[in-house]
């Protein structure tokens, strides 16, 4: 029996292998990629990550609008691939010998991406295909930058007799060099806010674990004595109690 391709009548012999019943030449009009038509994406003004799944995405970036455009269009950006089990939608790292350029153009509100590939293993010629989507950016504030803009702060780290003004110029230094090393692995690690006070410095700090962290670096470089008390200030939404953490030290 003599096969051909259902679409043009070209002949096996001539045209094949057939792909689902398709010569090679209508098999490769089959789209190669799945691309949403609007790309939506979601920055921080204040610090520049974008959203990613549901998540922030920290960056730092020389073009951080396209870095984080391209990003986002990877992560929705699926590969058609014809296998014995049908057709699958992949990712592209799951493609082999698959070459994908992404190439936003936020002036222009738009993204457009090329991709040579191969739907089928049995297809002779890899397919190029070209996509243009449109481009959204929205412009927010994140979780994190939103908490340091509201003040956030679950300890207070009390600095209190120190024997010189030197003394307390390099224990701040000391201490915001340190929150600023911290802030880079976690952004969630900063200071909300600096107070003079008793003769003294509180420092409102994000987190507990934070000023827990600063606090054992002060006693083990400056010989700090340090207390830690904690007050009840209400309940979370789940009921759990919420404390205030206060932190004390001393340096005389
Ligand atoms: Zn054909
Ligand atoms: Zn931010």
């Amino acid at each position: 029996m003599r096969r051909f391709c259902y679409k043009c009548g070209a002949l096996e012999k001539d045209a094949g292998p057939l792909l689902l019943g398709l010569c090679q030449r209508c098999f490769s009009d089959l789209p190669l990629l799945e691309l949403p038509p609007e790309i939506e994406v979601v920055l921080c003004r204040d610090c520049g990550a974008f959203r990613l799944g549901g998540r922030w995405q920290r960056q730092s970036s020389q073009e951080p609008i396209k870095d984080a455009a391209r990003q986002v269009v990877f992560d929705s950006l699926r590969v058609v691939s014809y296998t014995d089990s049908g057709r699958l939608l992949l990712r592209t790292v799951e493609v082999p010998k698959l070459q994908v350029e992404v190439e936003p153009r936020p002036e222009e509100g738009l993204v457009v991406v090329r991709a040579l590939g191969r739907l089928h293993s049995l297809q002779k010629n890899p397919k190029f295909e070209e996509l243009a989507s449109k481009l959204n950016l929205k412009y927010t504030t994140c979780e994190t930058c939103r908490l340091k803009r509201a003040k956030h702060h679950e300890a207070i780290l009390q600095l209190r007799d120190f024997p010189s003004s030197e003394k307390r110029l390099q224990v701040q230094r000391e201490l915001e060099k340190l929150v600023a090393q911290l802030g880079e692995s976690d952004p969630m690690n900063f200071i909300a806010d600096i107070k003079e006070q008793h003769g003294g410095l509180d420092y409102y700090l994000s987190t507990v674990g934070l000023g827990r962290r600063i606090a054992a670096q002060l006693k083990e470089r400056f010989g700090a004595t340090v207390f830690e008390s904690a007050k009840l200030i209400g309940r979370t939404r789940d009921g759990r109690k919420k404390y205030r953490v206060s932190i004390l030290a001393r340096f005389m």
